[in-house]
């Protein structure tokens, strides 16, 4: 049984049951049919005899007198008269009747005679000693008959109703099972083929299998996009790393032939600055996977942002071009939000602040609560973004002057806070006016950030 596909087990599961049924069904009728022929039979006999009884007496010379009531046959039951001793005074019975059967008062009993049948006495005294036995006779009917007939057309259509019920529910689960076939089949093509566009694609309803070909469909359609996703990244990543690779490996190919400790020098700084942006670039990338597949998932807990924004800027290396914090920052900010990622998110919009600042310029850090929503924001007079530039900074690898960026710039930094924004439950905008300065914004809900996530 274990080798048969489904179909087939279910067609002969649910042939099987109908066998059952309709075999229980037979013996039901079977079995009320026979009881009914006998009850109907006895009745019969009974009542029959017993309107008999008052017809009967005894004239006054002591012969026998019948009433005109009286009936020697009636629907097959027969009707005789004995005396005490036995002796027949009158009625004929029937030839294949039993004989010699002795006499009980009111009972109902079959005997045999060459035919079968249901016997009935009544003892009918006239007087103290004297009476006579009343017999009533009735074949039995032919219900066994009627049953084997019944069981005889059953046995004929048993078959006919297995071959018919199996033919049904075979094409009934056929016919269910179709959709699955084309589950199947969807799903191994996509499998052998890794033709992820192809889909289940059945009419929607409400049945389980169309639900389940739904999910399926929309499970395929998130497949494609992560797969083309990760495609896209890995094109992009290997791109990124080809250039510093290159890069690196002249490097070395010049060293070979440097003559100066000054040209080794200048060999090895390149080196050690293309390495780290290598490095930079395989650590974000790394971290951003990790929020992509969920690997890393944010751990979303009530804290005060305001002590940890204080913190982030106090801590502050020198930063290049000797720019200078200054925070704004509301006491006691509470908000529901993942510590590690929030102070990501900071460090990142401070790197660019400082980065893409001037010589001697400033950050404006600032921290507010307003209207159930965070806003956090890092303000600087750097260089600006020119406006055609706006949108593309979010995009991966995307810098607007890539030497500008340093060998700490990947492109990567605002699409992570983005991420991490988005992760929070909240976005974060951008003003900036090229040669004036930028302003990035986070705003996140206080309470309800990163819900979805936790
Ligand atoms: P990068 O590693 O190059 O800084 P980001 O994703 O952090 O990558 O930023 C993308 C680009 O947006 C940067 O290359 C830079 O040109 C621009 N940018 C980001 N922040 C600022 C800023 N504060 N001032 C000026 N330009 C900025």
């Amino acid at each position: 049984m274990k080798r048969l596909s489904v179909k087939l087990k279910l067609t002969v599961l649910m042939t099987a049951l109908l066998l059952v049924l309709v075999a229980a069904v037979l013996a039901f009728l079977v079995t009320v049919t026979s009881t009914v022929v006998t009850d109907n039979a006895h009745e019969q006999l009974e009542t029959t005899v017993r309107a008999n009884l008052p017809e009967i007496s005894r004239a006054a010379d002591g012969s026998l007198s019948l009433g005109e009531g009286f009936v020697f046959t009636r629907g097959g039951v027969y009707t005789l008269i004995y005396n005490a001793s036995g002796a027949l005074l009158a009625g004929q019975p029937p030839l294949s009747a039993p004989e010699g059967l002795a006499f009980e008062n009111g009972a109902l009993r079959e005997a045999s005679g060459s035919d079968d049948y249901y016997v009935i006495d009544f003892w009918l005294p006239f007087g103290w000693e004297d009476g006579v036995w009343v017999r009533g006779l009735l074949q039995v009917p032919e219900s066994a008959e009627v049953v084997g007939d019944l069981i005889g057309i059953a046995l004929l259509l048993l078959p006919l109703l297995v071959v018919l019920g199996g033919v049904g529910a075979y094409l009934l689960v056929r016919s269910t099972f179709r959709p699955i076939d084309r589950i199947v089949a969807a799903a191994g093509a996509i499998g052998e083929g890794r033709d992820l566009s192809r889909r289940i694609g059945l009419p929607p309803g409400r049945d389980e299998i169309s639900r389940l070909a739904t999910a399926f469909d929309s499970m395929f359609e998130r497949l494609e996009r992560s797969f083309e996703a990760e495609k896209q990244f890995t094109s992009d990543a290997s791109h990124e790393l080809r250039t510093p690779t290159a890069v690196i490996l002249a490097q070395c190919a010049e060293a070979g032939h440097a003559e100066t400790v000054e040209q080794y020098r200048q060999a090895i700084d390149v080196i050690d600055r293309q390495a780290r942006k290598m490095s930079a670039l395989i650590s974000q990338l790394l971290q951003m996977t990790r929020l992509d597949q969920g690997t890393q998932r944010a751990a979303m807990e009530e804290a005060d942002l305001s002590d940890l924004v204080e913190v982030i800027c106090a801590e502050q290396p020198a930063l290049p071009h000797r720019v200078t914090i200054q925070t704004d920052v509301q006491p006691e900010v509470r908000a529901v939000f993942d510590v590690t990622l929030m102070s990501r998110l900071l460090q990142n919009l401070l790197n660019n602040a400082a980065r893409y600042g001037r010589d001697g310029g400033h950050i404006w850090v600032t921290l507010r609560h307003m209207d159930d929503a965070v806003l956090l924001s890092v303000r600087d007079d750097g260089i600006g973004i020119p406006a055609d530039q706006m949108d593309k900074i979010w995009q991966r690898f995307y810098q607007v002057d890539a030497a500008r960026s340093g060998s700490g710039g990947t492109g990567l930094g605002l699409t992570m806070v983005r991420q991490i924004a988005a992760l929070h439950g909240g976005d974060v905008s951008v003003e900036s006016t090229e040669g004036v300065g930028s302003c990035f914004t986070l705003r996140f809900p206080a309470v309800r950030a990163g819900e979805k996530n936790s």
